[in-house]
């Protein structure tokens, strides 16, 4: 009942032409179909051609991040009015963007909100550090981003979000969660959007997302709960994200 999605978050990587170089590669790779839902997400200056590169496909695009406000004085920053109609999908909340640029969980519910009411759909990162990991407060983590970054989010528009469960000491490490691992605590993310938002839970998407490669996606993706990755490295490389959603195609 959930479609998986399997989505690139290309970070600060790849040039207006690379992108679109990558996008032709992608567009002769990926098998078209209608099990699996892909999307990538270029950085900002590439969306424009990235969306002409993708036209007549049924690849998406998504945006890396959004600022709440529609417009005004905020320099340097790409509102989600202006990302409306452009792309379908907004990363909101990774964990470079909190750690690295102090995003609070208050700001990610004010993007989630954002996005939603322009009609975008938010890939909501949430997951927990090493040291919260090894202390045993992952799940008080994942509780406590979830209430948080879900203020004020209707049962309706919850079914549009996507939650990317992203452990942050794998992301970018090569190293993965197991695959039971993945599984449990996705698990435990849908049981906690179950009490929130009652049977809408069970076709709310959550992808894991964490050093996936063509070598340990099938072993992940085949899990219950798991709808689909969000791919940082592996992404950047056509074969190999190619490969990620033919694993999640079985
Ligand atoms: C990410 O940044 O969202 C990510 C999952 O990165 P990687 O796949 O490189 O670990």
């Amino acid at each position: 009942m959930r479609t998986p999605l399997i989505a690139g978050n290309w970070k600060m990587n790849k040039t207006i032409g690379e992108a679109q170089a990558l996008i032709e590669e992608l567009r002769s790779l990926l098998p078209a179909n209608e099990s699996v839902e892909i999307a990538v997400c270029p950085p900002y200056v590439a969306l424009t051609a990235a969306k002409a590169a993708l036209a007549g496909s049924s690849i998406k695009l998504g945006a890396q991040n959004a600022h709440p406000e529609p417009k005004g004085a905020f320099t340097g920053e790409v509102s989600v009015t202006m990302l409306a109609g452009l792309v379908d999908y907004v990363i909101i909340g990774h964990s470079e963007r909190r750690q690295l640029f102090g995003e609070s969980d208050v700001f990610v519910n004010a993007k989630v909100r954002a996005a939603l009411a322009v009609g975008l759909n938010p890939i909501l990162c949430i997951g927990e550090t090493l040291a919260e990991n090894e202390a045993g407060q992952t799940e008080a983590v994942l509780e406590r981003q979830l209430r948080d970054d879900l203020v004020n989010v209707s049962a309706e528009s919850a079914a549009r979000v996507t939650i990317a469960y992203e452990p942050i000491w794998a992301i970018g490490t090569g190293r993965a969660a197991t695959a039971a691992d993945a599984q449990q605590r996705i698990a435990f993310i849908r049981a906690q959007l179950r009490q929130k938002y009652g049977a809408v839970a069970d076709s709310i998407r959550i992808q894991y997302g964490g050093s996936v490669t063509p070598a340990n996606a099938e072993e992940i993706l085949s899990q219950p709960d798991i709808d689909g990755a969000l791919v940082g490295g592996a992404s950047l490389k056509a074969a190999d994200f190619a490969a990620i959603v033919r694993a999640a195609l079985k």
